[in-house]
């Protein structure tokens, strides 16, 4: 047995019972000891089309009571490697978005004074530019691998600079990421000007449009972006519009025509090896999700990616 916090098994307690944490593991307060903090981030204000999101962390934990922790397709033991817990909801201030955004950053410098891999819960993509910025601030710039059906570079909406439309923008502008190691994945949907995706790559962001992955195993690309990146540190950041709003309808900016849950699954598999220091999953909106479906796939992705974290033994 391991010495390591684990999730409460659905044979010892019923699944609809319990916490209400990440796969109803403990919860934690103190961050010592700890080698990934998972938490939520409900906040719906940076979005710019349906709400939400405000209660994706609430449902994601709720449909995460049906995973188990051995990945029986990779080997993975993610439960038995790294010492996890579930630290709960950062208390952003939902009457104001640069408020939370300054929360957000200073919860996450604190997270990060320890040795630990903080794993989100989104909350809207507007989430990730302060959570980068506190990222950047402890490991210097980071790879990213942005899965989303949209490039998140708007320069401004409504004249806010800091919205869910605008975050890699930002990122760039401000060096919290490493642009030649900047791959969005899963892009597609109307847009304004060809200039919507093309201006972020002559920064040496890499994109990957929806149609060109139409059909095909995401591994060989996954397996490519890991040898590229090499062994720096990388963040993740999954936002669940890049699926096909067929296995992910629960979501505020649906764009159809997107990527599959299997294809999804072995994009993640793929980043096995790398130097993953942080990643999130972001803009799961429970009231456009009646089946509970996009919740459930926004945990097993989260479960994918722990899955995959520095350290996590195979067997
Ligand atoms: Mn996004
Ligand atoms: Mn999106």
């Amino acid at each position: 047995m391991s010495d390591k916090n684990q999730p409460i098994s659905g044979n010892d307690l019923a699944r609809f019972s319990g916490p209400n944490t990440f796969m109803r593991l403990p919860s934690a307060t103190a961050l010592d000891g700890l080698d990934v903090a998972i938490l939520g981030v409900p906040m719906d204000i940076g979005t710019s089309w349906r709400s939400g999101t405000r209660f994706g962390p609430k449902q994601i934990r709720a449909e995460s009571a049906m995973l188990r922790p051995y990945n029986l397709q990779t080997g993975a033991a993610p439960f038995d490697s790294l010492q996890m817990a579930d630290i709960g909801d950062l208390a952003i201030n939902t009457f104001s978005l640069s408020d939370s955004i300054r929360i957000i950053t200073e919860s996450y410098d604190a997270i990060l004074k320890h040795d630990v891999i903080p794993v989100a819960m989104g909350g809207d993509h507007s989430i990730t530019l302060p959570i980068l910025r506190a990222i950047a601030a402890r490991h210097g710039p980071v790879a990213l691998v942005h899965v989303d059906a949209h490039a998140d570079v708007n320069d401004e909406m409504f004249g806010e600079r800091e919205t869910h439309g605008t975050v890699f923008r930002r990122a760039y502008e401000e060096g919290l990421i490493s642009p030649s190691k900047t791959y969005q994945i899963g892009l597609r949907g109307t847009g304004y000007a060809a200039s919507d995706f093309t201006e972020a790559q002559s920064w040496g962001f890499k994109q990957y449009q929806a149609h060109e992955l139409w059909f095909q195993s995401l591994t060989s690309l996954g397996e490519q972006i890991r040898d590229e990146i090499g062994e720096g540190p990388v963040y993740v950041t999954y936002d669940i519009d890049s699926l096909d709003p067929a296995y992910a309808p629960g979501t505020g900016t649906p764009e159809i025509g997107g990527l599959t849950t299997p294809q999804a699954m072995q994009l993640i598999r793929a980043l096995n090896g790398l130097n993953i220091v942080g990643c999130d999953l972001v803009e799961v909106s429970p009231p456009y999700d009646p089946s509970g479906n996009t919740a459930l796939t926004g945990a097993n992705l989260l479960y994918e990616l722990l899955c995959v974290l520095p350290g996590v033994i195979r067997r």
